[in-house]
């Protein structure tokens, strides 16, 4: 028998879509979140989000070294409605505040949308986070952007995208010309032609002309060669292409393409209607009691990230939960699985750019910020009714290292204690060197800024003063098969054993090559590129 809660519960998830964007710096990631929330009527002018980031550094001190560095590492979650649907997008930091924390968000995403540049193609950061995408078979939708500018061509982009990434395109639209000469795109499911204007800035929704394809003014409208370039184009994918399978997008193997200029608008609104029809729901949850469907009637969510001295007026901290089953409430009290104490969850917060606004209740595919008196650690899970564990969140490869110094003996407690929590938190990986004599640990990060939290909070919450020592390694892989493989193997050149917080051995490698090396010398060696939490 199907209960309220459950119909309540099926009609939220029903209406829930949840994504986070994967892309390279400078790609147009800020641009394109702006001009959904355009669409979604979350801000009436494109341009607000950007606006209220400047104002607030102009107002606001509540991170000293947010300022100092004039960026932000607040990673939030942006709600917007859009055809009766929610939407929510999970911010992913990039940038200098490229840290672990950006690999985490995935962990709580149910879709990525990844963005490329079109003059550009795949980049370096991209790809990292689509291996992290793949890890769990995420549905991803591309959207090649700044079609605006002259770029490379569109099947070369394709070509690249299923060669290197190993991923089938569907292309569900196609740019009619680049750079000054474009003019809109050709959905090919309706076999129609949206032909763009340029607005001031694209601080409107585009206007857009729609024509059908056998329509006699096109050959007018568009330049002739465009329109042959076009037939061309289609019949090349129509012939070599594969069909959509939205199973195949559904569990990561195909990728839905679109075409289009951020900055301008062009293809925004046709991406975001295709998106809401094939994304992903809010689904089940792997854990300790089994796969666990949305609509269980109980709540329960995990930790994918925590934050720190938001607000130097509360000096709090946060811990953000995605919620996978259940209806959450405020004040709800749960049970915090690994310490096995109850919680009581006040103070629930949805977080729109940085304001903060108190929120009563959220479904399947939300995301709440929680105040985390020290009790949350990254991976954790809370749950009311039966007891649940999700499996934890992995430790991702990182790529820089440093030794961290404490050079005052009688700062050593505190300095302990500091590192100790740091790592419990998730703000850094923990290593020491598998040679014993090396007794300082190494700081492990996937960016520059993590580093840089680590010996700011030391100081400021352990009075603490520490400094680094860096490592020459960039690429880290754990050694699946163990101590005695590794031992087996002998003497590795230019790598280095460490040992991670839970003794397990982890070579680092100075560059890819040294590690494909290793690889191909020693094809008996298990190396992973992330390790789960235990
Ligand atoms: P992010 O680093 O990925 O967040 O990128 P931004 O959104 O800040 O964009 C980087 C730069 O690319 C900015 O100067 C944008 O104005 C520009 N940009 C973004 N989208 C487009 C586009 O569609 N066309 C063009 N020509 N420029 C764009």
């Amino acid at each position: 028998m199907t209960t309220e809660v459950e119909i309540e519960l099926e009609a939220a998830v029903e209406r829930r879509r949840n994504f986070a964007i994967i892309s390279h710096p400078d790609a147009g990631k800020t641009t394109l979140t702006e001009k959904l929330l355009l669409y979604g009527g979350a801000i009436h002018e494109a341009g607000a989000v950007k606006a209220r980031r400047a104002q607030r550094k102009a107002t606001s001190d509540w991170m000293e070294m947010e300022q100092q560095r004039g960026i932000s590492i607040t990673s939030t979650v942006l709600q917007f409605e859009y055809r009766n649907c929610q939407i929510n997008l999970l911010d992913t930091p990039g940038h200098q505040d490229f840290s672990e924390d950006t690999y985490r968000t995935l962990a709580a995403a149910d879709n990525a949308v990844m963005l490329i540049d079109a003059a550009k193609g795949l980049e370096a950061q991209t790809r990292k986070l689509f291996e992290v995408c793949r890890m769990r078979n995420l549905p991803i939708f591309t959207f090649i952007n700044k079609l605006d500018r002259p770029g490379r061509e569109p099947l070369e982009l394709l070509d690249e995208i299923e060669r290197e990434l190993g991923l089938q395109t569907y292309a569900v639209n196609w740019p009619i010309g680049m750079g000054d000469r474009f003019k809109g795109v050709f959905d090919r499911e309706k076999r129609q032609i949206h032909l763009f204007e340029r607005t001031a800035h694209g601080s409107r929704e585009a206007k857009d002309t729609i024509v059908e394809l056998g329509d006699p003014r096109l050959e007018k409208l568009l330049d002739r060669d465009l329109y042959y370039q076009l037939k061309e184009d289609l019949e090349v994918l129509e012939e070599v292409g594969p069909a959509l399978d939205v199973e195949k997008v559904h569990s990561g193997k195909m990728t839905p393409l679109f075409f289009g200029s951020a900055m301008t608008n062009f293809g925004v609104e046709l991406f975001l209607n295709s998106f809401l029809d094939c994304a992903l729901k809010p689904g089940s949850h792997n854990s300790t009691i089994g796969e666990i469907p949305p609509t269980y009637p109980d709540f329960s969510g995990f930790v994918f990230k925590l934050q720190a001295n938001m607000d130097p007026k509360h000096r709090d901290r946060v811990a953000f939960v995605r919620v996978c089953t259940g209806k959450f409430e405020k004040d709800m009290t749960v049970n915090h699985a690994r310490s096995g104490k109850t919680v009581r969850l006040s103070r629930p917060q949805k977080l729109f750019a940085q304001e903060r606004e108190s929120i009563e209740e959220a479904y399947p595919g939300d995301v709440i910020g929680l105040n985390n008196p020290g009790v949350f650690a990254i991976g954790d899970t809370i749950y009311i009714g039966q007891k649940l564990e999700y499996e934890g969140i992995p430790c991702f490869s990182p790529e820089l290292f440093a030794y961290l110094k404490n050079p005052n003996p009688s700062k050593f407690k505190q300095f302990r204690k500091g590192v100790s929590e740091l790592r419990e938190e998730g703000a850094v990986q923990i290593m020491y060197s598998a040679d014993e004599s090396k007794r300082d640990p190494i700081l492990a990060a996937v960016g520059q800024l993590q580093f840089e939290v680590v010996q700011f909070r030391l100081l400021n919450e352990y009075g603490v003063e520490t400094h680094l020592d860096l490592l020459p390694y960039t690429v880290a892989r754990w050694v699946a098969s163990g101590w005695e493989a590794l031992e087996k193997v002998g003497r590795l050149f230019n790598t280095v054993t460490v040992k991670d917080s839970w003794g397990r051995p982890v070579l680092l490698f100075k560059n890819e090559w040294n590690l494909q090396q290793v690889q191909a010398d020693h094809p008996e060696l298990q190396l992973n590129s992330s390790a789960p939490v235990v």
